[in-house]
């Protein structure tokens, strides 16, 4: 079994090919780079897809959040809450704003946030939580929400690693993830589940006037050309990668798919073997596996990913260091949060995508087995 890899982008391409390259190449006849007639598009799509008023196309996941935070309209200080077994993007945005980042905790079994860890965070000067649905699985999100309406708090859902998951509140009432905060935001880099081929992002609300605002903050704060009612960024969705997300969006749900059943066959091949912790998923998630990540017991993951490399396994550890403990944040390090500090040394995320077949999984559990 050779050329094993975290993710094949190129294998899922070659399946649509045809209806990609058309795509590219009408963008390109018709030269609308920017703001084409595709960016209109796939934003159309892409909000009836997820049962949303509002999609903005950005440039990428990390504006995402950045166009988000801006949007509230936070003063200097301002505290935000975001969990530390994370990726970067979220910490990174608060504190570029110079608002402060308020690490939290997660809990063990969905690596998503824990809410008491969220409600000791609480200040007066807490005016945003930013929710991660970390590794496709969707955090839960109705007693978030009551927090949020109790101190009244918004809430930005960070959802680039769980497009197209669904939560399931009590009543049985389902919601896409990103459409139940006041904002959700994406990124479409290309490794993630609904993925261009460059970067790009888009923002998720169903509040008209904060809507409205976004559109205005990625636009040079502008509604009119040449007319700047606030200070804003230039970022953009551009034409021909909203035109091969418009083709692939129509795939998404297939692709999801493909990845619960790699996770299910990963997870019975992985029920006997002792030490490894199989990804939990909580009943009120739709699990839409952007990484297949396991905790090791005993083993350190960094060890076990050099042995799975030397057989040409790659694997990734997401997150080797957790955002307190990131040289970035120095004045964060005396933090404690034992669950994320943990995690860091336990988790292994192991092949995942849309292309994986039965014999490279049982290939990867073999030799998952022989490292341990
Ligand atoms: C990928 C990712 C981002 C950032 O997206 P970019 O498009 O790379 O800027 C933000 N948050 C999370 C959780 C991510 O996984």
């Amino acid at each position: 079994m050779t050329n094993i890899q975290m993710v094949d982008l190129r294998g899922q391409y070659h399946h649509i090919k045809a209806e990609i390259d058309k795509a590219i190449i009408d963008v390109v006849e018709s030269s609308a780079f920017i703001n084409g007639p595709a960016v209109k598009q796939f934003a159309e799509n892409l909000a009836k897809y997820l049962n949303v008023k509002h999609v903005i196309p950005c440039a990428n996941g990390t504006d995402a959040l950045q166009i988000a935070l801006m949007a509230l309209g936070l003063e200097p200080g301002d505290e935000v809450i975001t969990p530390s077994f994370s990726y970067i993007a979220a910490a990174e945005t608060i504190a570029i704003l110079r608002l402060k980042p308020v690490f939290i905790d997660s809990d063990l079994d969905t690596f998503n946030l824990n809410l008491d860890s969220l409600k000791k965070a609480i200040t007066p000067k807490t005016k945003a939580i930013i929710p991660v649905h970390l590794f496709g699985q969707v955090c839960d999100m109705k007693p978030i929400l009551e927090i949020s309406e109790q101190y009244g708090i918004p809430v930005i859902e960070d959802t680039a690693q769980a497009i197209g998951a669904d939560y399931t509140f009590p009543d049985g009432k389902k919601k896409k993830a990103g459409t139940m905060g006041d904002i959700g935001t994406t990124s479409f880099f290309p490794s993630k589940n609904l993925g261009c081929y460059g970067d790009g992002g888009a923002i998720f609300t169903n509040d008209d006037t904060l809507a409205e605002k976004l559109r205005m903050i990625a636009n040079h704060g502008s509604k009119v050309r040449y007319y700047h009612e606030i200070v804003g960024m230039n970022s953009r969705l551009d034409s021909i990668q909203a035109a091969i997300l418009d083709v692939k969006l129509k795939y998404l749900d297939q692709y999801i798919q493909a990845r619960r059943n790699a996770a299910e066959q990963y997870n019975t091949l992985l029920k006997e073997v002792s030490d490894v912790i199989t990804p939990y998923q909580a009943p009120y998630s739709y699990h839409v596996f952007h990484q297949y990540t396991l905790r090791l017991k005993k083993e350190n993951n960094h060890e076990v990913q050099k042995r799975m490399a030397e057989k040409n396994i790659p694997t990734m550890i997401y997150y080797p260091v957790v955002g307190h403990k990131q040289n970035m944040f120095s004045s964060h390090h005396d933090v404690h949060l034992p669950v994320a500090e943990q995690l860091q040394k336990e988790v292994l995320s192991l092949p995942m995508h849309t292309e994986l077949t039965t014999d490279s999984i049982k290939y990867i559990v073999d030799n998952l087995k022989t490292a341990l």
